[in-house]
């Protein structure tokens, strides 16, 4: 089924009968040349790719829940490429160039809003850090621009800008980041992986990975046994539990990240803004609803719901920013389980086992990631080399120390960055 603006047109004429399913919901198989357990963002990002890119279509997708459920539609879809240190810059470089043909190679509309993001700073010392980011953001080949705070007032006249407390002394704008809608992503990549024969199975929890000789075998699901040539674990803020079935410790803490929507208002916020001196980032859905969101709740947790104290942090930070935001109701609130790993970058690697790779680690930040992932992540599982852009994303460098990206500077809290 494919989407085009005569198909929108003459469905709308003739009572949008004409529309089928968008994935063939499958049944487990026996066998598998690679089964990829989680169908998140990644997870079916991964298998578009090996179908598309490598011509591996004898795919088994295997999600426990339905697709699309876990953080891929719960994020709050910033879509940037302003990473800083070597490693992360030139990933995100590329992921986001594939966001920009996403939806014509998908033929899928993902609603890619470049409107730009615009992050703030409110001292000297600020300014010059984000001075040196964004010379190290053009020198990869990406843009950013230093904003004085009266071209700030231009843009987001609506800012508190007597705060004396926290003057905003200007920011840093990224024109090409902006936002997506994240449930269209996964659908797409869903979409994309079915037409090329990938088998998404929801309801399929993996409960166990089948390991002989240290050669991966297959894995155990509340639906029965699957054999697989090759297994690829890509499950997010459930990666340490899913690694346990193989006998691995990650490096990685699951933590819980809330974010809110508030009731749908007339456009007001044109931009994606972060306030630089509390953990505060704001966009407006194409609903109308103001989405935003704040730091991890600061303990360890597998409840993806959030508790009060981060909730009164986020709201004490918003209203700092944008006292106006206080006449808007909110409507809800979530929370994601993050994967936290001590650098707060991510790993897309082999492991000790023949056959068995893992995809995870990426914090708060993977949905920007999801096409770069998804397309390193099946360039390994298919060529078992590391793709050039995520070729620092080792697992063992948090045994060694070497190729640490610590791109917060927060020393190896997970917690903190
Ligand atoms: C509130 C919030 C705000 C965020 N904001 C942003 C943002 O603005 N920008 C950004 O770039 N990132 C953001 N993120 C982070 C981003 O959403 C995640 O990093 C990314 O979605 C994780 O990858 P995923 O999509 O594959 O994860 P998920 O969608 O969580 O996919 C993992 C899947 O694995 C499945 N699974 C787990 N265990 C098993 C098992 N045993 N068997 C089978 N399946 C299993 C789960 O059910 C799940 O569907 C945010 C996250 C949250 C929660």
């Amino acid at each position: 089924m494919g989407f085009s603006g005569w198909r929108v047109l003459k469905e709308g004429l003739t009572g949008n009968r004409g529309w089928g399913s968008h994935w063939r919901d499958a049944t487990p198989g026996d066998a598998y040349d690679v089964v990829i357990i989680g169908g998140g963002g990644h997870g079916l990002a991964t298998a578009y790719y090996l179908a598309r890119n490598h011509g591996i279509t004898n795919v088994a997708v295997l999600e426990k829940g339905y697709l699309g459920g876990g953080n891929v539609g719960r994020n709050t879809t910033i879509v940037r490429a302003n990473y800083f240190l070597p490693g992360n810059s030139e990933f995100y470089s590329h992921s986001l160039k594939l966001w920009e043909g996403m939806e014509a190679d998908l033929n899928y509309n993902v609603m890619h809003s470049q409107r730009g993001q615009i992050a703030l700073f409110h001292s000297d010392a600020q300014r010059d850090a984000a001075v040196r980011r964004g010379n190290a953001i053009i020198n990869q080949g990406d843009d950013a621009e230093l904003l004085s705070r009266a071209d700030v007032k231009r843009m987001l006249p609506y800012l508190d800008y007597d705060n004396a407390r926290f003057p905003i002394y200007g920011g840093m704008l990224q024109r090409r980041a902006g936002t997506a809608r994240h449930d269209a992503v996964a659908w797409g990549y869903a979409r994309g992986a079915s037409d090329r024969g990938v088998d998404l199975i929801q309801n399929c929890e993996v409960t166990g990975i089948d390991i002989e000789g240290g050669v991966v075998k297959g894995v155990q699901t509340t639906r029965g046994a699957i054999r697989a040539k090759k297994v690829a674990i890509i499950v997010a803020g459930r990666s340490g539990q899913v690694a346990a079935m193989a006998g691995m410790r990650l490096p990685i803490e699951s933590h819980v990240l809330q974010a809110f929507v508030t009731e749908g208002l007339k456009p007001c916020i044109d931009h994606v803004v972060s306030f630089g001196m509390g953990h505060f980032y704001i966009s407006q859905s194409d609903k109308g609803g103001l989405v935003f969101g704040g730091d991890l709740d600061f303990h360890a947790s597998y409840a993806a719901r959030g508790n009060l104290p981060m909730m009164e942090h986020v709201m004490e930070a918003g209203m700092t920013l944008m006292p106006m935001i206080g006449k808007a109701r909110v409507l809800r609130s979530w929370g994601g389980i993050m994967d936290m790993t001590p650098d707060g970058s991510p790993i897309i690697d082999k492991t000790g086992t023949e056959g068995l790779y893992i995809d995870c680690g990426w914090c708060y930040g993977g949905f920007k990631a999801v096409p770069g992932s998804g397309w390193s992540m099946a360039h390994l599982v298919a060529t078992d080399n590391h793709h050039e852009p995520a070729a620092r994303f080792r697992l063992d460098r948090f045994r060694t120390g070497r190729g640490l990206m610590d791109e917060e500077g927060t020393g190896s809290q997970h917690n903190l960055h």
